[in-house]
């Protein structure tokens, strides 16, 4: 059973998981877009490993522009796997309504996701972390992810869930 825990809703603009089938990679059309620059420059002064999630235009999409990987509702399904949108009884494909995640980011992704407000986490003892980063102390598989999908075709909007883990 996942621990009790307050939701503070927070609107944020993604994009599509980079697993995603899209035209033309994204990442290669934000590249030189005011969004990458404004990434570039907080992720410059935050992130200070010699290996950066930053270094090219790929990871930066993945780890700073993409989904977030946090519990949400609505935006695009954060795979752990390869994409799996369910298919209805009706025939339609379905669409992404919830995601409830393991955790809220990760080494990777904590200078998008994490909170400046919290950000004192980062240094502390792991039980401290964990409360944040673990909020509801509920883990899906191996820090997995629970996806509910909706079909809006269907009148009565059926719903069906699936779960990727590691
Ligand atoms: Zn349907």
């Amino acid at each position: 059973m996942p621990d009790p825990c307050l939701l503070y809703p927070e609107r944020i603009v993604e994009y599509p998981d980079p697993f995603e089938t899209i035209p033309v990679p994204l990442y290669e059309l934000l590249w030189d877009s005011h969004v990458v620059a404004i990434a570039l420059e907080y992720s410059r002064q935050l992130v200070t490993k010699p290996w950066s999630p930053l270094d090219d235009a790929s990871s930066l999409y993945q780890c700073a522009l993409s989904t977030a990987d946090g519990t949400k509702v609505g935006g695009y399904p954060d795979w752990v796997q390869d994409p799996w949108y369910p298919k209805c009884a009706c025939g339609a494909t379905m669409d992404h309504l919830v995601s409830f995640s393991s955790q809220e980011f990760d080494g990777a992704t904590w200078f998008r996701w994490l909170p400046i407000e919290e950000r004192d986490v980062l240094h502390a003892e792991p039980p401290l972390r964990q409360s944040v980063q673990w909020a509801a102390n509920c883990s899906f598989g191996d820090a997995g992810t629970m996806y509910v999908f909706i079909c809006r075709e269907c009148p009565d909007w059926p719903t069906t869930a699936g779960m990727q883990c590691s």
